[in-house]
């Protein structure tokens, strides 16, 4: 069936006014409508609906990791449909789709994580993993051991209590889960070290953790959660050593490790997962979406190990979770021909080089009078505007800096994302050389051309 969609961009913003986007602002929107139509795409670039090309600077959504319109990927959900378009994997019902991706996760999977419940988003995702987890601590007769550890500047998701896991600022004026998750300080040094060196700075965060752990007692706390680089609260790549002492200090309190790698994972840092490759520890659960899929597909997974999916599976032990759409097979079809494309094309390898040349390419902009620091790490990077480099005063957040220097960027040919004064790029991992001088270059010009204006 060919379907009657609007083709102009006036006919698409017509259509729109129904349309509840995401992260935005509504008020904006009624006003002036929505800013871009995309229309299509191919490999690193998407078309809007003024026939402009331009950069797929944020690979959709941090996700669109093997860039877009792969015929294997497309070809795959194709003949999935064709063979079976749905079932669940409710009650004893299976399907060799989702079985074999699960098998295939539990082979890229570090350690003993060999057990997948599949979810349709990063934030079920997570909710599914401290669900488990009471679940779990409830089975081992410790009903109590119920709190949260997360952190400020994380982002985990919009569901209920993925939210109250991210970071305060993005529920303000909203309701949230109360009295479950606890915020430890972000682990940030450039903006929090306050005149320590990065080890004694390491030093406080994990003293203030214990402390934190003590003041609640470990016997009422079931999981740390935090992301790997923290990527939505502004690309912070933690202090080394960080992830490895915070999970052995969990262990020490007997506190599960659930690592967020919605965003990190399939390639994006140069590997299939960072946890334990990139930043040397051993979680206890890996959540993840996105670049699972490549964002073919909506697809979580939940990544158990053994020894809880031990405890969840004893006698008499009832699994009251899950979603109709867990384990779709169109989109396990999507994230296993996408992790075949990966190993055939060795893309995560590939993209420890050209990530790693995309990084540097980036950092040489903190000569810019405005960038205040560019961090993060291959092909997950924020560019932090400051007024003042020494003192590293912000911006006036109505100055909207990260939304001027977006549009520059989009006039020249490249999507990025604003996030107040911070600049957001998470390509695809395809990006030539070339266009990673071009999307340096594009950076350069628009940041010159916003501090003019200034
Ligand atoms: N965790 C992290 C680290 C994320 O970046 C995101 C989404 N950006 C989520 C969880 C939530 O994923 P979703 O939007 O698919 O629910």
């Amino acid at each position: 069936m060919t379907l009657d969609l609007p083709k102009t961009t006036d006919d698409i913003l017509t259509e729109d006014v129904h349309l509840v986007q995401s992260f935005a602002d509504l008020n904006a929107l009624k006003q002036d409508g929505a800013r871009t139509a995309i229309v299509g795409a191919e490999g690193t670039m998407v078309t809007d609906s003024e026939g402009n090309e331009l950069i797929d600077g944020i690979g959709g959504l941090w996700c669109v990791n093997v860039g877009h319109k792969r015929r294997e990927i497309i070809e795959a959900i194709n003949q999935q449909l064709e063979t079976l378009d749905f079932y669940s994997t409710f009650y004893s019902f299976t399907h060799p789709t989702a079985a074999a991706l699960a098998a295939k996760l539990a082979e890229l999977a570090p350690g003993s994580l060999n057990k997948v419940h599949f979810g349709n988003s990063g934030s079920v995702a997570n909710d599914s993993a401290v669900r488990i987890l009471h679940h779990y601590y409830k089975r081992l007769g410790q009903p109590q051991k119920r709190k949260v550890l997360s952190r400020h500047g994380a982002y985990h998701g919009s569901t209920h209590l993925a939210i109250a896991m991210t970071t305060p600022e993005y529920s303000d004026g909203w309701h949230k889960a109360e009295g479950i998750v606890h915020h430890l300080r972000k682990p940030h040094y450039w903006r929090e070290g306050d005149g320590m060196t990065e080890a004694e700075f390491t030093d406080a965060l994990l003293d203030d953790m214990k402390s934190e752990i003590e003041s609640l007692g470990a016997e009422n706390i079931a999981c740390f959660i935090g992301e790997p680089i923290m990527g939505a609260g502004g690309v912070i790549v933690p202090p080394e050593g960080y992830h490895a002492r915070v999970a052995d200090l969990c262990r020490d309190y007997e506190i599960k490790v659930i690592s967020d790698e919605v965003v990190t994972a399939f390639g994006r840092l140069g590997h299939f997962f960072a946890s334990k490759d990139v930043f040397g520890f051993q979680p206890d659960i890996i959540t993840t979406a996105k670049g699972l899929t490549s964002g073919y597909q909506p697809l979580s997974a939940t990544i158990l190990s053994d020894e809880i999916h031990e405890v969840i599976s004893g006698p008499g032990a009832m699994f009251l979770h899950g979603m109709t759409y867990s384990g779709h097979p169109a989109a396990s079809a999507a994230g296993l021909a996408n992790i075949a494309l990966m190993e055939r094309d060795q893309i995560p390898q590939t993209a420890r080089t050209t990530g790693k040349l995309f990084e540097t390419t980036l950092k040489g902009l903190g000569d810019l009078d405005i960038v205040g620091e560019v961090r993060g790490s291959h092909f997950m990077i924020g560019i932090e505007f400051v007024k003042d480099k020494v003192s590293k005063e912000i911006f006036d957040p109505s100055l909207n800096i990260g939304l001027k220097v977006a549009q520059k960027c989009q006039e020249k040919g490249l999507i990025a994302r604003p996030l107040g004064h911070i600049l957001i790029l998470s390509p695809t991992l395809i990006l030539s050389p070339e266009q990673i001088a071009t999307i340096g270059a594009i950076l350069r010009e628009s940041i010159t051309e916003v501090m003019a204006e200034l």
